[in-house]
């Protein structure tokens, strides 16, 4: 029961090859060694280790997926999916660092950049090295992206790039942006901005109680001027960065089962060794009850997350059934926490534990790359083919 794959009620272990198993094996070992012995420390400090982006980058959790000649892993998905889900089974902050990194700054500068774009940035993100964010969500644009103001103007030998962008992870630390901007016509275009850049700053995000060992910022453009060899000649409109956004709601996917997995295990230990009226409150079908249906419910995510490994591996995962994944796992595992956290009683609430850890950074994690209503929106609309959310 204590293996490398538990909880696996359904034996979805059989499935995996011995890559996949050697990877999150190696991934789990990094995560207990690097992240989960100081990342309460971590949360309650609102402290992000910079020096985790290295060890990232060494460990190959930095765009997996991406061809091994830039610099990355040159895996496939379901490997891909158990990197984030042994991360996020330490932290979800954590986990975004790296699905930022691989899924939303790596994927758009492999998939829409230059040969140059890629052979300049990918190698340094790839090593940690450098540290990326994506800008899209603007203070008075974050479900409806479209309507976002920034933009940048074609000024001959540059172009002129104004605005500014809210809620962006790891920005405070970046080295480099890929934002989205609107061009003199209105169309949606990515742009890859440096740190250094005059007029360029990127604002820390505090107060957060949710993801707190993570940094969020924001991104400020007053007059920047962006070399026109930094414009990603190969994206046009919102669909750029919507499949960004594909690709790392699919990594969410998997993590949410880290983070749920994470919480079932504490769970099931501590209702076996905890004795309330003389007996372990594990024999108590009220709580029985909530570690069988936790334990259901972990199993229907890591089926959902397999199959969609593969359709993603057969480039067939459509964005509706990536929007379905992420948002049930995610659900899952914030009721999974929520349970968890009752079964540990006050112990719960403090950071003995990680169950209040996760649970708060799981109020991003609902919100973020796509609210919880708006994916079900996503799924009303591919089941009735009308848009209830414009
Ligand atoms: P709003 O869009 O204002 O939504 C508020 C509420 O209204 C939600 O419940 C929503 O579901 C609901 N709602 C909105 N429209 C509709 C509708 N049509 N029908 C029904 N309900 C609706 N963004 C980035 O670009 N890069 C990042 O790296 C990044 N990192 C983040 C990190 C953190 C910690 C957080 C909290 C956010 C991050 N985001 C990032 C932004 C995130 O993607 C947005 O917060 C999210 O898209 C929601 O936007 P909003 O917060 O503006 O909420």
């Amino acid at each position: 029961y204590e293996s490398a794959g538990a909880p696996d009620y359904y034996n979805v272990d059989d499935l995996l090859t011995d890559e996949h198993k050697l990877i999150r094996q190696t991934m789990r070992n990094f995560v207990k060694r690097e992240i989960s012995p100081y990342i309460e420390q971590w949360a309650q400090d609102v402290h992000f280790p910079s020096e985790i982006v290295k060890k990232f980058g060494d460990i190959g959790a930095f765009g997996p997926t991406i061809p091994t000649e830039y610099g990355g892993g040159g895996l496939d998905y379901i490997s891909y999916g158990l990197i984030m889900q042994e991360i996020e089974r330490g932290d979800s902050g954590m986990r975004s660092t790296a699905s930022v990194q691989g899924s939303l700054v790596m994927y758009p500068i492999h998939q829409y950049g230059s040969e140059e774009q890629r052979r300049k940035y990918l190698p340094k993100l790839a090593s940690g090295e450098w540290l990326g964010c994506f800008g899209l969500t603007e203070p008075d644009h974050g479900s409806n992206p479209g309507g976002m103001v920034t933009n940048f103007k074609d000024m001959g030998d540059h172009y002129l790039l104004n605005g500014s962008k809210m809620w962006i992870s790891n920005s405070p630390e970046c080295q480099v942006a890929v934002v989205w901007a609107k061009n003199e016509e209105g169309r949606i275009k990515g742009l890859i901005v440096e740190r250094g850049t005059e007029g360029f700053s990127t604002p820390e995000i505090h107060n957060k109680w949710s993801l707190r060992a993570s940094c969020t910022g924001e991104l400020v453009f007053d007059n920047v001027k962006v070399p026109k060899e930094n414009l990603l000649p190969y994206a046009d409109g919102l669909k750029g960065p919507l499949s960004c956004l594909d690709s790392a709601r699919y990594g969410i996917a998997w993590g949410a089962i880290g983070v749920a997995v994470d919480c079932y295990e504490s769970a099931r230990k501590y209702a076996l060794q905890r004795h309330q009226f003389g007996k372990s409150i594990a024999s108590f079908q009220l709580v029985q009850k909530k570690l069988a249906e936790m334990l259901t419910e972990i199993t229907k995510a890591q089926l959902l997350a397999w199959r969609l490994g593969t359709l993603k591996n057969e480039g067939k995962a459509s964005t509706q059934q990536i929007s379905m994944a992420k948002r049930n796992n995610v659900d899952m595992a914030l009721h999974v926490a929520r349970e968890a956290r009752q079964i540990h009683g006050g112990m719960g609430i403090t950071g003995e534990y990680p169950i209040m850890r996760h649970m708060m950074n799981l109020e991003s994690v609902i919100t973020y790359e796509g609210t919880h209503d708006i994916h079900l929106l996503i799924t009303g609309n591919d089941i009735t083919g009308i848009q209830a959310f414009k």
